[in-house]
């Protein structure tokens, strides 16, 4: 059966070198190492969506409502749902109807999480009432944004709601206050970018997870 909890990468993994990989030319002199390719994103949501076709597909299947957290989050809401929609073209006595929703969430400035959040377009949902939700993030850090998003959820009393992230960050100073219900991967506590995620709107237009330089993170400073 497909593990819902993460890949761990543990703090002693040193990535992969830069020159095994084809980048874009603006970005190169900007990265320090691949932390995770692309493919292997890939590869992993497949699995995290044939997990969540088969956990939300044994009764009788209700329509799924996902929500899209923008902007970091737009490219795993893509890949898993047109994931999940293969597993809905290739099963015959399963499948899983979704609706898709867009929220966007924004705390981070530089590479730190700060305390206010903003959350747009929650006013747009209706009709949550009874139904299931799946909340789908690119990562969660301190867990501060998936408490503060689930509690302004709560409000509309749905019927369930499930949270799926590609990524969790195994912090040093102190735990994470959110467990996914579904994750990717576990990476150590660096700050990444790529497949959307970016540092201050750069890196969204690049594939693989990687780290930054010293000297990239000064050179899109704000
Ligand atoms: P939290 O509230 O859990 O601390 O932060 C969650 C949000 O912060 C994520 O949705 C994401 O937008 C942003 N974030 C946290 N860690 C990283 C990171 O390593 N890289 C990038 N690009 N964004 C991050």
């Amino acid at each position: 059966y497909i593990q819902a909890d993460p890949i761990i990468i543990p703090d002693s993994f040193e990535g992969y070198p830069l020159r095994y990989f084809n980048l874009p030319l603006h970005y190169r002199d900007d990265l320090n190492y691949v932390l995770i390719p692309y493919g292997l994103v890939q590869d992993r949501i497949e699995a995290l969506a044939s997990r969540i076709f088969h956990d939300l597909t044994i009764n009788i299947p209700e329509q799924l409502i996902c929500i899209c957290v923008l902007k970091g989050g737009y490219r795993f809401f893509s890949d898993l749902i047109s994931k999940i929609q293969n597993e809905n073209r290739l099963q015959n006595n399963r499948s899983l109807p979704m609706s898709l929703e867009f929220i966007r969430t924004r705390s981070y400035i530089n590479d730190y999480s700060s305390n206010q959040l903003e959350i747009i377009g929650l006013s747009d949902l209706n009709n949550l009432k009874n139904r299931n939700l799946l909340i789908i993030e690119d990562i969660i850090d301190t867990g501060i944004t998936m408490v503060a998003l689930k509690e302004q959820l709560e409000k509309f009393q749905p019927k369930t709601i499930q949270v799926v992230s590609l990524f969790t960050k195994r912090r040093k100073d102190k735990q994470c206050i959110f467990k996914p219900d579904y994750c990717g991967f576990e990476i150590p506590d660096h700050f990444i970018v790529g497949y959307a995620l970016d540092y201050n709107e750069y890196f969204r237009d690049l594939e693989h997870i990687c780290i930054l330089k010293e000297s990239g993170v000064a050179k899109y400073k704000i």
